[in-house]
């Protein structure tokens, strides 16, 4: 084990009915103007909107609606939300969605209290922004942990650029899981199959042998799966829902990265495959993940037969990825890159400078060079 510290700053609400149990005293800690913030209108669809209104008007809040926020949230949709929050006297951020629109108002409540480019802060000068404007998170679509950390996954349009913007901490987290029982069959799948790649991600990192944190990992991997197979037999199977929830959250909580180093070059190479094509994050992992794991197989041969005992009863390195593979077929999720949705056809141009571009990760089984990244790319198509 390597020497850490580690604390936690997120509280967590799990359960049937958390919101209306919680959030009333949660409510009472923070000033009056509060920022209802969310994405493109599915939680007026399933009644959450209101509840959520409702609640804050019970608490005597004013509310300031804030939504709109895209799937891979912009950085100038980010801006917008600090501009308005700085102009209106926000005082709290209440964030309802998944991962996009926790992760932009991150970014809205540190760049709102900032004399400065939050972009420009992190990126030029290597610096962290102080604390923004206190926030908590209403999963309702699980997948990304993004309710219990500070790290934003944020696209910069005009940079071509995508990648971790570092703002607020959620002060706290409801996670609900009859909230995700709408969420479409594919994203609902999409986002566990995320859920499952930071756990592989971390799982994959440096670490020895009888490291804990590789054991938790396990587990999470193995549960993950089995949950996946649970909720594409039954997609209202709630208990499944409410496991893959909570894996999700749990893996996002650090406690898994502590004492090791983590791997997540697939994170890497997906989140520029985004930039260029704003494709579905846990889609873009879905297909990138096995081919990425046959060129790192004979540098974690150990590991990976492992992680094959675990997840998938296999016996060998080779026979684990292979029964990945299998799994994310059997799970109807994409497994080439002409099955991604895209804004511009993936050509072999479009990789190489997808390849040209990603950060290149020093703490996975081995570092990629940017040609083998193209073809791990390439034998994607
Ligand atoms: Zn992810």
């Amino acid at each position: 084990m390597e020497r850490f510290t580690y604390t936690y700053p997120t509280k967590v609400y799990f359960g049937q009915g958390a919101a209306a149990e919680h959030l009333p005293a949660e409510l009472e800690r923070f000033g009056k103007t509060v920022m209802l913030a969310y994405g493109g209108g599915s939680i007026r669809k399933n009644g959450i909107y209101d509840e959520m209104k409702d609640l804050l008007t019970r608490a005597g809040k004013e509310i300031v609606e804030f939504s709109g926020i895209m799937p891979n949230p912009t950085y100038a949709k980010a801006l917008e939300g600090a501009a308005l929050a700085r102009e209106r006297g926000v005082d709290f951020i209440l964030a309802v969605g998944g991962g996009s629109v926790i992760d932009c108002c991150k970014v809205i409540s540190a760049q709102a209290h900032l004399g400065e480019d939050i972009w420009e802060l992190e990126y030029l000068k290597n610096d962290l922004p102080p604390q923004g404007i206190p926030m908590g998170a209403v999963v309702t679509a699980s997948g990304t942990g993004a309710e219990v950390n500070s790290e934003a996954v944020i696209t910069y349009e005009e940079k071509l650029w995508k990648g971790s913007v570092y703002g607020t901490f959620p002060s706290f987290a409801v996670l609900d899981p009859n909230y995700t029982l709408s969420v479409p069959r594919m994203q609902a799948l999409s986002g566990a199959f995320d859920s499952l790649s930071h756990a592989m991600e971390i799982y994959l990192g440096h670490s020895d042998a009888d490291n804990l944190s590789d054991d938790l990992a396990l587990a999470v991997i193995q549960n993950t799966v089995v949950n996946m197979r649970r909720m594409l037999a039954d997609m209202g199977d709630i208990q499944a829902r409410g496991n893959l929830m909570w894996d999700s959250t749990l893996t996002e909580t650090g406690i898994f990265k502590v004492g090791r180093s983590t791997d997540f070059q697939a994170h890497h190479i997906e989140h520029q495959l985004g930039a260029y094509t704003d494709c579905s994050h846990g889609q873009g992992l879905a297909v990138i993940h096995p081919a990425y794991y046959r060129h790192i197989l004979k540098d974690a041969e150990e590991k990976f037969a492992r992680l094959g005992r675990a997840a998938f009863g296999t016996d060998g390195a080779q026979a684990a990825v292979e029964a990945l593979a299998d799994f994310i077929k059997a799970c109807g999720l994409p497994t080439r890159m002409g099955q991604l949705r895209s804004r511009v056809e993936i050509t072999p141009q479009v990789l190489r400078q997808v390849a040209d571009t990603c950060n290149l990760v020093e703490t996975g089984p081995r570092t990629l060079s940017r040609d083998e990244i193209y073809e791990i790319l390439m034998e994607c198509m």
